[in-house]
């Protein structure tokens, strides 16, 4: 359900806006549907993916193939395809949701991901209605496999600078390409490849639709990859391939276009794909903790234990909330444009553009938290954290390309500032009024608004406000004083998208909580009010810092003092009892013997 001005609300602009708790989607309003096809997805996981783990880490790749086939069976692949094409027609939030549990589903939840995101989704938001039929029914029930080819040895996250190229014969029947790429997930047994190229001299990639049993496509052996070991990643060769004219796919040079679009979707799907992972390695870790024992009692006592799983767990909550938050604004935004009489895959992209800093921000954050939680984990496991005979080992492995792949971070963080910046110079978001009234702010008297303080987060909200200020101030500074140099300035960029993560995350957290203890009262929700408090902390800690050094960076003498004197205010926190409420949320996991939030 839409609340009521949801299709108002405009991707970046969290930066500018107080939202309120009535305004963003929270994991506990999934409805009865939704949980169902998470269970399903769960015992998917249990049943059928983890009892062949072994087997595809020793290199039996097909095995991937044959449970993408099993996932087509129970629907697992269709989540958020329409109906006509042998979908469920599900909304996108609830494909994330699929995407969060099969996290835990190691290597496979990347079989998974490249099948149904950057394998299916080109095809369903840019084919024509004959491609659909022809190509997404099949992908749809696991009858054919997806792969996507976009990067090649020397065009990574320059994409567009790919050296593939296709010719257009001289009676227009087809193209001819010619070209190679690299680490293509699933390229072992993909029936159905999106290809990126230029045709003849075009300066812009296009995209074809390519079938594997075509002839002239060879391929390099499985890599030997860090992680994910059970996920088929190879080089793909195309040498003189024929492809009938009618499989390039949208229009000529509109490849990037639908490159990076499809990337914005895999980018929360990547961030929210980490959560059923975060909370498997929680459950672990809190397991192992209870049962090892030194010292004459079991190392879950230990405070420097407990900082870590209430540290772990309160990430995971926050990664959860940011991304189905984003998600939601997706879906609603693509409702209200569908209402507005817009065509239903235009306004999904319409949707997902609109939100596309949101999905960057899902990613990263998702990413990070994943690497944090599984590092943790070995070191909660010590030795046996090292050992292969332990499952933190693999768990260490697979989530270190996350922070990789669909963009690595440092690209998605640039892109946070970019287009927030780009959306203020185009006038979509009013950056510039509430940057110019910060200005104003840092030279008046500071105005000690009364808070009631037994309104729930009353204070913090006040934090929350003040720590946009603090973005707004030091990016607004940066814009003003580097202007376009600012795009040469990357370690500038990095603080200011660390900034913006920081407060999107922290924003969602009291949110989403406020809500749930308005469903269900404040005291069933005492390790989510903690939780969102401890996180607001770390907040203040990245804001500050981050701050600071882009303001050491591109500021000097008066300005910048001025300017810190302002980060000071804008950062300020009363102070709290952070150790207890660690305690108090690692008790919770311990009592519960996991996750339980
Ligand atoms: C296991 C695996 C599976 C993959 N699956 C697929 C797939 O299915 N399909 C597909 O097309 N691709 C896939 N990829 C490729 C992946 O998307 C790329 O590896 C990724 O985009 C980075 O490109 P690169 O490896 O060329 O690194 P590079 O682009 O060379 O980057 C190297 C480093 O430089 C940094 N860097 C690069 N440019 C900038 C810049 N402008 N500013 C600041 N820093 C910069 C990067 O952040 C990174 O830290 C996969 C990769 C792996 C490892």
């Amino acid at each position: 359900m839409m609340a009521d001005n949801k299709e108002a609300i405009k991707g970046g602009e969290f930066l500018i806006r107080e939202t309120e708790a009535k305004d963003i989607f929270i994991p506990e309003e999934f409805s009865e549907e939704q949980k169902m096809m998470a269970q399903a997805t769960q015992d998917f996981v249990e049943h059928e993916v983890k009892p062949l783990v072994e087997r595809l880490e020793k290199g039996e790749y097909d095995l991937g193939a044959t449970l993408l086939k099993k996932a087509g069976d129970l629907g697992l692949l269709g989540i958020s395809i329409p109906e006509e094409y042998g979908g469920l027609g599900m909304n996108f939030n609830t494909s994330i949701l699929i995407a969060d549990v099969l996290g835990a589903a190691g290597s496979f939840s990347t079989t998974y991901g490249a099948h149904t995101g950057i394998g299916t989704l080109p095809i369903l938001y840019y084919g024509t209605e004959e491609q659909k039929q022809k190509y997404v029914t099949k992908l749809a029930t696991g009858e054919y496999v997806g792969c996507y080819c976009l990067t090649e040895p020397d065009a990574g996250s320059d994409a567009n600078s790919g050296k593939s190229k296709a010719v257009l014969s001289s009676d227009k029947s087809h193209y001819v390409l010619n070209g190679q790429k690299m680490w293509i997930s699933n390229a072992g047994y993909a029936d159905l490849m999106i290809v990126f190229a230029k045709i003849d001299d075009d300066k812009r990639l296009s995209a074809f639709i390519v079938e594997r049993a075509w002839d002239g496509i060879t391929m390099n052996d499985e890599e030997v990859k860090l992680g994910i070991k059970g996920s088929s990643t190879r080089q793909v060769f195309f040498n003189d391939v024929k492809i009938p004219a009618e499989n390039l796919l949208s229009t000529r040079e509109n490849g990037f276009k639908i490159a990076v679009n499809i990337l914005n979707i895999g980018r929360i799907k990547l961030g929210a794909g980490g959560i059923g992972g975060m909370k498997e390695t929680i459950n672990l870790s809190t397991q192992y903790a209870k049962e090892r024992k030194q010292f004459k009692q079991p190392i879950a006592n230990f405070g420097a234990i407990k900082y870590k799983l209430a540290t772990m767990a309160t990430k995971t909550f926050v990664t959860e909330t940011l991304s189905y938050r984003a998600g939601q604004d997706i879906d609603d935004k693509t409702d209200a444009l569908v209402a507005g009489g817009m065509e239903k895959n235009e306004a999904k992209l319409k949707g997902i553009a609109q939100f596309a800093i949101e999905c960057s921000i899902s990613k990263v954050h998702g990413s990070e938290v994943l690497a944090y939680i599984v590092d943790e984990g070995v070191q909660i496991y010590g030795g046996m954290g090292f050992s292969e005979d332990a499952p933190m080992a693999r768990a260490y492995r697979d989530a270190r390309i996350t922070k990789i792949y669909e963009g690595t971070n440092e690209i998605n963080r640039i892109l946070i500032v970019d287009m927030l910046i780009k959306r203020a110079m185009k006038g979509q978001l009013d950056l510039m009024g509430p940057a110019w009234a910060v200005q104003k702010e840092l030279t008046s008297v500071p105005d000690f608004a009364s808070i009631d303080n037994t309104v729930l987060f009353a204070k913090e909200k006040l934090v929350i406000k003040n720590l946009k200020k603090a973005a707004l101030m030091v990016s607004g500074g940066a814009v003003k004083k580097l202007e376009a140099k600012l795009g040469d300035e990357q370690e500038i960029l990095m603080n200011v998208a660390d900034m913006l993560i920081e407060i999107y995350a922290a924003e969602s957290t009291l949110l989403r909580v406020e809500k749930l203890v308005g469903m269900k009262g404040e005291e069933a929700c005492a390790g989510q009010i903690d939780m969102a408090k401890i996180n607001l902390h770390h907040a203040v800690n990245i804001v500050n810092n981050a701050g600071k050094e882009a303001l050491f960076a591109f500021s000097d003498g008066d300005e910048m003092r001025v300017m810190l004197l302002g980060l000071k205010r804008f950062t300020k926190i009363d102070p709290w009892n952070l150790k207890e409420a660690r305690r108090r949320v690692a008790n919770i996991l311990i009592e519960n013997g996991g996750y339980a939030f």
